[in-house]
């Protein structure tokens, strides 16, 4: 297993509508388990794959996040088949390191897709990580949390966020 570079916000990757998987070989397989490493060395809850390059529809979430346990997940060409209420909290991005905003999101979502097995899986989840399922379903789709806000706010934290790029480069 290996520790995968995450694309920052900038990179095109993250803008494209990520590609159905048709099949699931081992190339896929060897994928997940080196995105759930990644997730957990980033200390993240969830991870898409276009966050690391990979422009197909896949995601990586931590089941555990909130417990004492890790407990990661790998959904195949994953939708939202339900979604209720709605709630206002802090969220962040690995592909947008140390910049956060307050987003709206479902409070519970059910999400449907497959595993690595090919086989049919259906989770519900609530609270923090119903929101991560949305925020890793909005990258397969080329969407990024800053999105949801004004044109206003997204451009002072894209500001932001330049300025950090360059500090860490400099
Ligand atoms: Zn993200």
């Amino acid at each position: 297993m290996s520790i995968l570079t995450i694309r920052n916000c900038l990179d095109p990757v993250l803008r494209r509508k990520c590609g159905v998987i048709q099949n699931i070989d081992e190339r896929l397989v060897t994928l997940s388990a080196d995105m759930i490493e990644t997730m957990y060395e980033c200390v993240g809850v969830g991870l898409a794959a276009n966050q690391v390059g990979e422009s197909s529809q896949l995601i990586v979430v931590d089941m555990g996040f909130g417990t004492d346990k890790h407990d990661p997940v790998v959904i195949v060409n994953p939708v939202i088949t339900a979604s209720e209420d709605e709630e206002i909290d802090q969220e962040g991005c690995l592909s947008i390191p140390d910049i956060f905003a307050d987003i709206s999101r479902f409070k519970r979502v059910e999400a449907k897709g497959v595993d690595l097995n090919g086989k049919d899986v259906r989770y519900e989840v609530a609270d923090y990580l119903a929101r991560a399922f949305q925020h890793e379903l909005d990258h397969l789709n080329g969407k990024l949390f800053w999105d949801m806000l004004s044109k206003v706010k997204r451009d002072i934290l894209k500001r932001k966020f330049k300025k950090k790029i360059k500090e860490m480069k400099a």
